[in-house]
């Protein structure tokens, strides 16, 4: 059977989590479609272990810690569906509902339809394989940094997360 939703919101950062959880706390029918197998954007794929010291509430909290907070009150104080590894592969529109598929497989309708992809899909720009003969302590994304301790590192690229 066709899953009709008042609200589907499109990328599972901090701000899709959200804006879905609003929907349903306000009586809406919604979902959550994220192309990652997992929730939180920006804050889990690139600093997951930084502490944030500008979001209200919260003095130095760690993004990863920030994040679950997020996703416990989505899971644990709403109704939405959560669609994880999930991406639309067509979509079109008539008379105000949108009919969206998802990984081909099933489809969906929807009043609404949010977009909030932030910068888009995060892959991480790799190295060439040939230059670095499948070494396996080049890495793409700190998760633990208990990992390091005592350890000499490099960091390759100058960017916000790098300097984070
Ligand atoms: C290194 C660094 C440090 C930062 N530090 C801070 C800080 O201390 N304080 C602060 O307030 N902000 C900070 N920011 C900024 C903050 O992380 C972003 O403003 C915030 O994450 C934006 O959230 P978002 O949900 O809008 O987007 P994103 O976090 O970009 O999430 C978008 C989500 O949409 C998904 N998505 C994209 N396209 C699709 C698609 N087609 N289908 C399904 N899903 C899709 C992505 O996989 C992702 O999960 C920092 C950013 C960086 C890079």
């Amino acid at each position: 059977m066709q899953e009709m939703y008042d609200v589907v919101v499109i990328g599972g950062g901090v701000a899709g989590i959200f804006c879905s959880y609003l929907a349903d706390n306000k009586g809406l029918k919604a979902c959550l479609i994220e192309a990652q197998e997992f929730l939180g954007g920006q804050p889990i794929s690139l600093y997951s272990q930084k502490s944030i010291y500008d979001y209200p509430g919260h003095y130095g909290i760690k993004a990863y810690q920030l994040v679950d907070l997020f996703i416990n009150q989505l899971k644990n104080h709403s109704k939405v569906d959560i669609y994880k590894g999930s991406r639309i592969t067509k979509y079109s529109s008539n008379s105000n509902i949108f009919k969206l598929t998802i990984n081909n497989k099933f489809e969906i309708t929807t009043k609404f339809l949010i977009l909030a992809t932030g910068v888009g899909l995060f892959q991480p720009n790799k190295i060439d394989s040939s230059l670095i003969k499948g070494n396996p302590n080049i890495i793409y994304n700190v998760s633990n940094l208990n990992e390091f301790v005592n350890k000499k590192v490099v960091v390759l690229g100058g960017g916000d997360a790098a300097v984070d």
